[in-house]
């Protein structure tokens, strides 16, 4: 992709109404536009970036077997009913249609239309376990808007929904979803900084399990354990006062963000809905589940601050980059151009996504873009380095392409964050 192409463009300041770094970050970027309080537009660049997470999201759920459906954002009044949260959920987008008088609601998350739907397909013993999930945008009447991508009141959530015989069931599925997590924020450069905390479990669990990313903008407050790399939400710290692993009662509070959360449903809304299955020995049981989020563009923006430095730069770990590196032309003599043109080319035909920023601009300001990108490998061609012959890979002079081509598509490694 040619920078002198980009649909959008980098900004110098953003409305001071934006407060929050992650959003003032990506929209001066280029990647998010703000539509409202709380409500955005993905661009190009974060559209790339979005789904590359998404990407790695899927193959995690692949590999615990899980299929992807999509239900839809329109839901009528009646499931919310049948649950009691048509009356409960403060957060639940309600309106009525202009034309039928039909009330809806705008899904803040699935289970209401997952559990009835599972009623057409789930009947016996012989039809459980059984797997899907989505990736889809959610809707909240957030009463604050104030952290940027991290709270919006449309955002994209992968749920996943999961259906058992049994306790038992529902329990090893529960741990073979855990190590999934893990490996998905393994992948994003995250493993440091995430801590499986042990949270509110609602009416029929103890504990619900969110995965927290230590950070000080986050809105949760937890207590780390200096063991292990877990921790309890301030929420249940009264009836849980220590690590759940080693017993420690010395923990450190600190700021985090939710980006996932695992819960164990059990016969909650298989009840209300007589979602059951018929056993061995005949007989009829409500069906267990399970519930499964992950915060996609809450993880974008945590991944943006958690990697940022300051205001003016931020870094995508390899996997989620929106290019895998960035070409900057720095100088506008032909014979160059040409060397830039060929060299643009060349990785093109290699496979690697390229950001070439052919643009007539100074060399100053085609890296004070770049830093704000954040493409994790800068690749250079300018006079200075031409007469120390060849191009600079992330400082380092080449003089081969094909020692660049190699180099850029070397299996991934973690980034030096
Ligand atoms: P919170 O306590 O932050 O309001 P929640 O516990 O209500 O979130 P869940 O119902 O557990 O959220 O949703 C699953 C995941 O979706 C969360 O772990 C979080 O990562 C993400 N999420 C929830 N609300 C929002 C939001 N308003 N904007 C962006 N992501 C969100
Ligand atoms: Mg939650």
């Amino acid at each position: 992709m040619r920078q002198s192409q980009l649909f959008s463009k980098t900004r110098k300041d953003v409305s001071a109404e934006e407060q929050a770094n992650n959003a003032r970050l990506l929209l001066r970027a280029g990647f998010v536009d703000r539509t409202m309080a709380g409500v955005y537009t993905i661009l190009p660049l974060g559209l790339r970036v979005r789904n590359k997470l998404e990407a790695v999201i899927r193959e995690e759920m692949a590999s615990i077997e899980a299929e992807e459906l999509e239900m839809p954002a329109l839901t009528p009044k009646h499931v919310w009913e049948t649950t009691g949260r048509w009356e409960e959920m403060d957060d639940l987008y309600r309106f009525t249609s202009f034309y039928t008088q039909m009330e809806l609601a705008l899904g803040p998350t699935h289970e209401e239309i997952i559990t009835p739907l599972a009623k057409q397909y789930i009947t016996s013993y012989r039809d459980l376990p059984r797997y899907v999930y989505q990736i889809q945008d959610k809707y909240r009447d957030e009463k604050r808007a104030k952290s940027g991508l991290l709270r919006g009141r449309e955002f994209s959530m992968k749920d996943l929904y999961s259906f058992h015989t049994s306790e038992e069931d529902l329990d090893r599925y529960y741990e073979r979803v855990k190590e999934a997590y893990y490996r998905v924020y393994k992948r994003l450069n995250l493993e440091s900084v995430t801590y499986l905390t042990y949270a509110p479990g609602g009416t029929f669990s103890k504990f619900s399990h969110e995965f927290q990313i230590i950070n000080e903008v986050g809105e949760d407050t937890i207590y780390t354990c200096p063991h292990h790399q877990v921790a309890i939400n301030a929420e249940i710290i009264d009836i849980q006062p220590s690590c759940p692993q080693c017993g420690e009662t010395n923990l450190t509070e600190q700021n985090a963000i939710e980006v996932g959360n695992i819960f164990k449903l059990k016969t909650k809304f298989s009840k209300d809905f007589n979602l059951t299955f018929t056993d061995e020995n005949g007989n009829t049981n409500p069906v267990m589940m399970g519930c499964f989020g992950i915060g996609v563009t809450r993880l974008l923006a945590a991944i943006v601050e958690t990697f940022s430095d300051g205001e003016d730069s931020m870094y995508w770990p390899q996997e989620i980059a929106p290019f895998h590196v960035h070409l900057l032309h720095l100088s506008n003599d032909e014979s160059s151009q040409e060397q830039a043109e060929s060299v643009y080319s060349q990785l093109q035909n290699h496979g690697i996504e390229i950001l070439f920023d052919n643009r007539k601009e100074s060399p100053g300001k085609k890296f004070t873009d770049a830093d704000l990108l954040g493409i994790p490998n800068r690749l250079i061609i300018s006079p200075k380095s031409l007469e120390n012959g060849g191009f600079e890979l992330n400082g380092e002079i080449h003089t081969d392409i094909n020692e660049i081509v190699t180099t850029l598509t070397k299996p991934v490694v973690s980034s030096s964050f």
